[in-house]
């Protein structure tokens, strides 16, 4: 999304006069299109960006250099006019992603154009410590490497918190169902590994996901809420923009207020959303074991389909929806997003009771920001979660891929031979 906003801000404007800054912003610009489309047409480029062919081809060709693209066949699906080069993100350009919560620690390569490679799910029985993070992850990364060809570059480690990250140095401030307190995983992970890492909010990390390449792909203004084993967290982009606020922790759509005299929340308050709207009452009344929790979606809707056994279940879904509903006509009049994307488990409560939450949130009659948001989900599982997490890690080289790629040079994030 970076690149198609400074694509829009680049035609007809004055490009600056020194030049090497208006080269790195054009390289920025153009990898940030091949990376955010997977892949474009030079025809493209050119009308996107306004520049001219020659100064395109040039600018393909140095990212191409710097093993960040890859010119390919001509575009077999023009109808009509020239055909174009196709141009695509480097499938050896890659991105660490890792997302430790309450039963697992996720972690993924993710490559340039956000296609995850091979995730793994490591199951703990526990919420992991820091200490173990830092061992699975560097467990995981090391398999990982030897088995990647050698000319793969990965670029950096982002990492998703269920948790308040600070924004200036990665610190995990607080993510409470881990019971973790201003933890230093950023800076450990990154002594481990020897990469650069940078950390965020998971919600927030997913909204960047669902922003860049996913529902909201041309949507300026959009509330992503994703519910996870550690609760519900938000991501808000308004304008184009993500919302970060004064001290960058803007988007705690968890602890809207949905219920007064509610349950009591970790964040001190009582009746928040996440408070009242979980995970575990669903698993709890599905009785899926441990381990198996991916499947709850697939339980649910299972058990759904048996009237005996489903009544219990259908009573706790509709107060969850109620109750989500609530918080989202708060988040809605607040933020007037055209779209909401749900990910995680509130998936869930859509695909139970369809049009319920719809017809909650536009009660008859309704105008104003309510009448015409709509709703549409992520796509199962957790990748918004770890597209978003490397996302994190490939923003520092989308913003300057020349001078990027060059501050590496010691070789520190290049794959050695085997
Ligand atoms: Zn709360």
């Amino acid at each position: 999304m970076e690149g198609k906003s400074a694509a829009r801000t680049l035609a007809g404007t004055n490009l600056g006069n020194n030049r090497d800054t208006t080269r790195q912003h054009n390289l920025s610009t153009v990898l940030g299109l091949v990376h955010s489309m997977a892949g474009v047409s030079r025809a493209q480029l050119t009308r996107a960006t306004g520049l001219n062919r020659s100064t395109i081809a040039a600018l393909v060709g140095e990212l191409a250099q710097l093993g960040l693209v890859v010119e390919s066949d001509l575009d077999q699906a023009q109808q009509h006019g020239r055909p174009s080069i196709m141009i695509q993100p480097s499938p050896g350009a890659l991105a660490l992603a890792v997302n430790p919560d309450i039963d697992a620690v996720s972690v993924a390569l993710v490559s340039l154009g956000g296609q995850i490679v091979n995730p793994v799910r490591f199951h703990t029985v526990r919420p992991p410590s820091v200490p173990e993070v830092v061992n699975i992850v560097t467990a995981i990364y090391t398999g990982m490497r030897t088995s990647l060809p050698s000319r793969n570059r990965i670029v950096g480690l982002g990492l998703a918190i269920p948790g308040l990250v600070d924004p200036l140095d990665g610190t995990v401030i607080e993510a409470p169902h881990l019971g973790w307190r201003d933890q230093p995983l950023t800076a450990l992970l990154s002594d481990a590994l020897k990469l650069p890492v940078i950390a965020a909010n998971d919600a927030v990390a997913g909204a960047r996901a669902q922003a860049t390449f996913g529902a909201g792909r041309d949507v300026s203004d959009l509330v992503y809420l994703y519910g996870g084993a550690s609760g519900i967290g938000g991501g808000v982009i308004s304008g184009g923009r993500l919302i970060r606020g004064a001290t960058g922790f803007a988007g705690q759509l968890g602890h809207t207020h949905v219920r007064t005299g509610g349950a009591e929340c970790n964040c001190g308050s009582s009746g928040c959303l996440e408070a009242e709207v979980t995970r575990e009452e669903l698993i709890a009344a599905v009785g899926l074991p441990a381990g198996e929790t991916e499947n709850l979606e697939d339980a649910v809707l299972e058990k759904l389909q048996d009237d005996s056994a489903s009544e219990e279940l259908r009573a706790i879904i509709d107060r969850q929806v109620r109750l989500l509903a609530v918080g989202l006509k708060s988040i809605v009049n607040l933020l007037n997003p055209s779209l909401i994307v749900l990910g995680g488990f509130l998936r869930i409560l859509v695909r139970a009771a369809p049009d319920a939450l719809s017809d909650a949130l536009r009660s008859p009659g309704t105008r104003g920001p309510r009448e015409n948001v709509a709703i549409e989900l992520a796509p199962l599982g957790e990748d918004s979660i770890l597209v978003g997490a490397a996302e994190l890690a490939f923003e520092p080289l989308i913003r300057d891929p020349a001078g990027f790629l060059g501050s590496q040079d010691d070789g520190g994030g290049q794959v050695p031979p085997a």
